[in-house]
């Protein structure tokens, strides 16, 4: 009975699931956020350190599910909803927050930038996701998943790939390899810009065409001889730079006149 439109795949092995729980290592007072509980797998192991568990799920048809086996405990708060839409400042009143979840696959890089825009109120997250894409979240400067996704994410956190799990943990099997990520927001961030959304918007021109080069991607935000004067070499490709290049691009263009035409 799962739907696949919900991006619905539960886990069914009791050993990657103490294994999520054991890397988690919820604390009795600590607060929690799971984003899509299911039918409650990790659920059930998180609550049993007694900690303060809020849980989104955007199927109603899962709600007297979850009340039926968690609503009895004072500790247990069920939200019916969206996660993307979620105001996580709503529930992080007192304590920073500890998001986990095995996540839907069809929106969790989406939802990875919503939390990410929050980032002030988490403490740190771990994700079941597709191994793709944790690759792409943990990968290091110069390798092929170097891109927008994994800059955006150490931009604001320390990424730590934890472990692989295999379709056989879930009914129904998804088609791809799923891994474990953990995610901890910088304190401090090494390397902040003052405008986030034009860090973004030079990442989406630099990797709009990996095999072009820089001088040719970037050519409506900066100069080829700007970037030759910040140390950066224009006739490199997009992933060869790292996140401090792509900061000290992103300050340069601050300072340039907007062509709209482009
Ligand atoms: N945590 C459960 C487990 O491990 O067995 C279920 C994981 S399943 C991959 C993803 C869950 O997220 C489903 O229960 C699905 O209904 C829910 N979901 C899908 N989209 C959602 C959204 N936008 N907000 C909150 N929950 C969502």
């Amino acid at each position: 009975r799962a739907r696949k439109r919900f991006g619905q795949n539960f886990l069914q092995d009791h050993g990657i699931i103490n294994r999520i729980v054991r890397s988690i290592r919820p604390g009795e007072h600590e607060h929690l956020l799971e984003i899509g509980p299911g039918q409650g797998a990790i659920t059930e192991e998180i609550l049993r350190s007694g900690c303060q568990l809020d849980v989104i799920e955007l199927d109603r048809d899962l709600v007297p599910i979850l009340q039926g086996k968690f609503g009895a405990l004072p500790n247990f708060h069920l939200h019916q909803g969206d996660a993307l839409r979620f105001d996580f400042s709503e529930i992080a009143k007192d304590k920073p927050l500890r998001v986990v979840g095995n996540l839907p696959y069809n929106i969790s890089t989406p939802l990875i930038f919503h939390l990410l825009s929050q980032h002030e109120l988490i403490s740190d997250m771990h994700f079941m996701l597709q191994k793709e894409v944790v690759d792409r979240l943990a990968a290091d400067p110069g390798s092929k998943a170097w891109g927008r996704l994994g800059i955006m994410a150490q931009y604001y956190c320390r990424v730590e790939s934890l472990f692989d799990v295999p379709p056989e943990a879930f009914t129904p099997r998804p088609k791809v390899q799923s891994a474990i990520v953990r995610l901890v927001p910088h304190k401090e961030l090494p390397h902040p810009v003052d405008d986030v959304e034009l860090l973004q918007r030079v990442l989406r021109e630099a990797f709009n065409q990996r095999r072009k080069t820089l001088r040719n991607n970037l050519k409506p935000l900066i100069s080829a001889e700007q970037l030759e004067a910040i140390g950066i070499n224009p006739g490199e490709r997009p992933e060869k730079l790292s996140l401090a290049d792509f900061v000290a691009i992103t300050q340069v263009v601050a300072n340039n006149p907007i062509d709209e035409a482009n």
